[in-house]
């Protein structure tokens, strides 16, 4: 989980705080000196710790904050605007061109994700309403160019490319003029990487920089490099002035140093994070949520947009449908749970609810993610029939199931309570919508 690390031993260093009532100098000194502690083990860059370590120790000790009611609570609120401001303050929108196309390049070293992020911002702009298009101008791998191609098809979004053996400037120039004539609003392209910055790489996406001017120059940089991203982002910086960045493997990222160091360092902020291999494992970079969610105070803003990347609206509408016709089976309860489980994995998402968010409170997860395996498993040995029709199921029947899928029998009963709960449930909140929704003007 991202920040797991930090977030918990910042969530610690609070809840003394918080256990204190009155604060003395010296308590919130010792406070930041956990938190101090705690960023340079998260891998924090040492210079940001401490300039970040000096603006909060101006700022919470002083008369106004010790003296105030709630004192541990204003350390944490000021802890939390400086690590929002740390990250950048406001999200950064990419800029977008007067007179489309936009165009979008993607820079960065080999296996940052550069082609698997290409395609999650063709999907986000997608689901936006925008028609994006895709460029293969990385024509030293070869698979690159399929990869791209393969994401497209995936995606229904086109893809522009003219093969290994012209110059990526004529690419670019080609696509662009593409776009125009073919109504992209978006031009999106994947660029050449390499193992390691080189002059010749550096060359060539100056030339396509010169060529096509694009609107913004995100680069696509890997969280789980730590500093080694950072340094990669401030010479990218120097030498491309780049925009603003793309930061990939949030999800394995439990430390958090490269996301917490790179826009002080490098001047330039992030504005989208990857969290996991899949096309809508997007997330909008929010700082002020992000620093949320590091101090256990949860993120529902984000919950609720990770849900709507990776829920299919055709299939929410037919699901609304089932239940006013009250045909929602336990086929359709298997469909409901997977897509949950496609946001992201449960300890995740459980972080992002405002509460729930201390990672040293999280443990038990583990189990309901186990629960959530025996659920499947147990729709999963049903038969069709007994799926559209669990009404039918017998004492036989359970045991059958039980046995099938390697639970008990008191599974099996509490998967089926639980099931029809839900349905009475559903329906009572379907009958409130349609007299709320039916009601109409009197008179
Ligand atoms: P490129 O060489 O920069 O084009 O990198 P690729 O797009 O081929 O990605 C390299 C690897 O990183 C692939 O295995 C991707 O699935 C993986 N990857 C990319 N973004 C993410 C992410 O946000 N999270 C995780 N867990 N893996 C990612």
């Amino acid at each position: 989980m991202v920040f797991e690390g930090l977030a918990e031993k910042l969530q610690d260093t609070f809840d003394k705080l918080r256990g204190k009532g009155k604060l003395s100098e010296e308590d919130v000194k010792s406070a930041l000196k956990e938190v101090r502690m705690s960023l340079l083990e998260a891998d924090v860059n040492y210079r940001v710790v401490k300039d970040f370590i000096n603006n909060i120790e101006e700022r919470a000790v002083g008369e106004e904050v010790m003296e105030s009611l709630t004192p541990a609570q204003q350390v944490i609120k000021i802890v939390k605007e400086e690590l929002t401001e740390l990250m950048g303050g406001e999200h950064q929108e990419i800029t977008f061109a007067d007179s489309p196309p936009t165009v979008i390049m993607l820079v960065g070293l080999q296996g940052s994700g550069k082609t698997t992020s290409a395609g999650k911002l063709a999907n986000h702009f997608k689901k936006e309403g925008k028609s994006p298009l895709l460029v293969a101008a990385d024509v030293y791998r070869p698979a690159a160019i399929d990869q791209l191609e393969q994401l497209g098809k995936q995606l229904d979004v086109d893809v522009f490319q003219m093969g290994d053996e012209n110059d990526p400037v004529d690419i670019v120039k080609g696509a662009v003029s593409s776009a125009r004539s073919h109504d992209n609003d978006i031009v999106i392209v994947d660029t050449a990487g390499r193992l390691h910055i080189d002059e010749e790489l550096m060359d060539e996406l100056s030339r396509i920089k010169g060529a096509v001017d694009p609107e913004e120059i995100m680069l696509v940089v890997d969280a789980m490099t730590g500093q080694d991203a950072v340094n990669v982002a401030e010479r990218f910086t120097e030498q491309l002035d780049i925009d603003g960045m793309f930061m990939t493997k949030l999800d394995g990222d439990a430390r958090g140093g490269a996301a917490l160091s790179i826009r002080e360092v490098t001047g330039r902020p992030i504005k989208y994070a990857g969290v996991g291999e899949k096309l809508n494992q997007l997330e909008t970079f929010h700082p002020d949520r992000m620093a949320s969610r590091i101090l256990g105070m949860g993120d529902m803003l984000s919950l609720i947009e990770r849900a709507e990347e990776s829920f299919d609206e055709e299939q929410a509408k037919e699901l609304e449908e089932k239940l006013r016709e009250d045909e929602f089976t336990l086929e359709d309860f298997l469909d409901q749970m997977d897509q949950v489980r496609n946001m992201g994995p449960i300890d995740e998402i459980m972080g992002m609810i405002p509460g729930m968010g201390a990672a040293n409170k999280l443990k038990d997860i583990q189990v309901e993610e186990e629960q959530l395996d025996k659920i499947q498993a147990i729709i999963q040995s049903m038969t069709e029939e007994e799926r559209r029709d669990p009404d039918i199921i017998d004492g036989s029947r359970r045991r059958r199931i039980a046995s099938g899928s390697g639970t008990e029998i008191q599974d099996v009963n509490r998967l089926l309570k639980q099931f029809r709960q839900t349905r009475k449930m559903m329906k009572q909140l379907n009958k409130k919508k349609d007299k709320l929704s039916g009601g109409g003007l009197p008179g």
